[in-house]
């Protein structure tokens, strides 16, 4: 991902910033040793488990095993693309940056935000004007507090067909670049333009930095349609922003969990009363673009769409999507007819917690259920049985542990009537293996300082270049039984010899590849543990062992299957050939 910018350039902007000043502007970090800790900003968490090396400019998380440099911690603190952080980090830096974008380009992509602000700025302001009685009156009735007004920079479009265009013009922006904005529309007979939004409350979407991208307006009277959205811009796309997001993402990040819902009021509301990683999908269905935004923050989203039957079906869409981006999913389902607006309205936060409490369910068990009650006949036949079974076969397949596995094919055979077993054989019946995490982080039994010996030793070898050789030597790289550590040692074994700095190069190449996490924990092990040569040395011949043993045990079923059939010839030729096929050493994922 970093291949358009030189080498050179990263460097530099690594030089100038220091990783621990950097986290320091939201962690509070404490010396232990030489390292600092602090409580972890991605996960919720009591001791610190979060740890920052000032030598090795990383960062790693002995509790979700996030980590990596300072540029993969501000992609994840503040959920930007490598560019983005890359372009904040430079002005912070103070390196100037030669990217592809033209200057032109970016002096307009500024006018853009500019000209959205200061809509945004017009909006606000007629909503606390005269002209917005109505407005307030609605938002007051619909329970949207003054705080929460100024929180999400609610405001109001009057009723007028150019007052915002003339507003933009007086403030000296171009009439090329209010069209530009879609903020004003051509009428479709003559040569004339007017406001997009007329009569409307207005909901601002913002970025990361609560820059403006683009509106959301709800009609106030009966204009239609109902809600509408700011056109397609230059700087704005309804398929790539989620609304709320700017207020949630501290949150939905230090929960590692994201409530989806439909539209902009359930998100206020649910906000305001106090649920804060909330976020709404503009009114459109979800789209792949959101889902992996989403998937920036945190890793499990729990959809809470409206209890209607539409609200279900876009539900059963939006749980493929989100899979899809690797995301664990979970569905609240609100009793028919109501909208999380209503409901926290009706029950405040205490009631809504209490009710998800009983009415979440994992993505499999809400399909279930609804295969089970969109089915006309109440008694399922074995056709129907078959094809749920079908359906969600892969899911199961799919799903993390084997317990979790046995749960679900517990309540499948009860909620089917069939006998668990024959569940289990159908489900199992050609199955395709798990997927893999996508963040390739292994997530069981690695606190710290728990560190297995496969680890220690890829961190000896990337410490120590004499090392590395000796076991290239002895036993090659690929014993690794975790593919990442594979990855690793190969990446580390591709770079030119008593190279200076080569520790530089495979951070670079291990983000790329999207092991920053990983490789960041082996650096960590490399800082604070090292291996004797006693050590390596015995891990050499036990992995030496192993491949005998694997070895051996050819050999002998080879032996046996020949003198099965009598070939005395081939068994004495096989033989003569032993020492060869002995030291023939079979490659790969020896498990220690
Ligand atoms: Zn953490």
């Amino acid at each position: 991902m970093t291949n358009y910018f030189d080498d050179q350039l990263l460097r530099e902007i690594e030089s100038k910033i220091d990783i621990v000043e950097l986290i320091s502007e939201n962690v509070s970090l404490n010396r232990r040793g030489n390292r600092y800790w602090g409580l972890c900003p991605f996960h919720q968490e009591k001791t610190p488990s979060f740890s920052v090396s000032r030598e090795k400019q990383m960062f790693y998380c002995f509790g979700c095993h996030a980590g990596g440099n300072i540029f993969s911690y501000l992609m994840k603190r503040d959920g930007l693309e490598f560019k983005e952080a890359l372009e904040m980090l430079a002005a912070k830096a103070g390196v100037e940056l030669a990217v592809s974008k033209s200057k032109k380009n970016q002096d307009l992509h500024k006018q853009m935000i500019a000209i959205n602000n200061a809509a945004a700025e017009y909006f606000q302001q007629q909503l606390q004007s005269a002209n917005g009685r109505q407005a307030r009156e609605y938002l007051a009735q619909r329970g949207i507090s003054q705080e929460t007004i100024a929180a999400f920079n609610l405001g109001y479009a009057p009723n007028e067909w150019q007052a915002l265009t003339d507003y933009l013009l007086r403030k000296g922006y171009s009439l090329e670049l209010v069209k530009n904005s879609g903020l004003i529309k051509r009428n479709d007979n003559q040569e004339r333009y007017y406001d997009l939004f007329r009569d409307r409350i207005i909901f601002p979407i913002t970025q990361y930095n609560r820059d403006v991208l683009g509106f959301g307006g709800r009609a106030l009277g009966d204009n239609m349609p109902k809600y509408l959205n700011t056109a397609e811009t230059d700087i704005y796309s309804k398929r790539k922003n989620l609304y709320g997001l700017t207020q949630a993402r501290e949150e939905i990040r230090s929960r590692n969990e994201v409530i989806l819902v439909e539209g902009y009021m359930d998100c206020i509301k649910l906000q305001q009363s106090g649920i804060i990683n909330v976020a709404a999908s503009l009114g459109t269905s979800l789209t792949e673009e959101q889902a992996s935004l989403l998937h920036r923050y945190a890793e499990k989203a729990i959809i809470l769409y409206d209890g209607d039957e539409a609200g279900q079906r876009e539900t059963m869409r939006a749980i493929e999507i989100l899979r899809r981006q690797d995301l664990r999913v979970e569905v609240i389902v609100l009793p028919a007819g109501k909208d999380p607006d209503d409901f926290v309205e009706k029950y405040g936060k205490e009631g809504f917690w209490h009710y998800i409490q009983n009415n979440t369910y994992s993505h499999i068990e809400y399909k279930l259920n609804r295969y089970i009650n969109t089915n006309p006949s109440t008694r399922l036949d074995l056709d129907t049985k078959t094809r749920i079974i079908a359906q969600l076969k892969e899911d199961i397949n799919s799903s993390g542990s084997v317990v979790e596995k046995e749960h679900y094919i517990k309540i499948l055979a009860r909620k089917l009537r069939l006998e668990e077993i024959v569940v289990a054989r159908e489900i199992r019946s050609g199955r395709t293996a798990g997927v893999r995490n996508k963040t390739g982080i292994i997530r069981d039994n690695n606190k710290y300082g728990k560190y297995g010996i496969q680890e220690k030793i890829l961190a000896a070898m990337l410490n120590d270049e004499n090392t590395f050789v000796k076991v290239r030597a002895r036993i090659g790289i690929n014993f690794f039984a975790n593919p990442d550590y594979k990855t690793l040692a190969n990446i580390f074994d591709q770079l030119q010899e008593g190279k200076e700095d080569k520790m530089h190069e495979m951070s670079r190449i291990a983000a790329e590849e999207g092991l920053e996490a990983v490789f960041a924990r082996i650096s960590m092990i490399m800082e604070e543990q090292n291996l004797e040569d006693r050590e390596v040395e015995e891990f050499i011949k036990r992995v030496e062992i192993k491949k005998a043993e694997a070895a051996w045990n050819k050999v002998m079923k080879n032996i046996d299957t020949l003198s099965d059939r009598g070939d005395f010839n081939s068994a004495l030729t096989f033989i003569l050939n032993l020492d060869k096929l002995v030291n023939a050493n079979p490659e790969g994922g020896i498990k220690q």
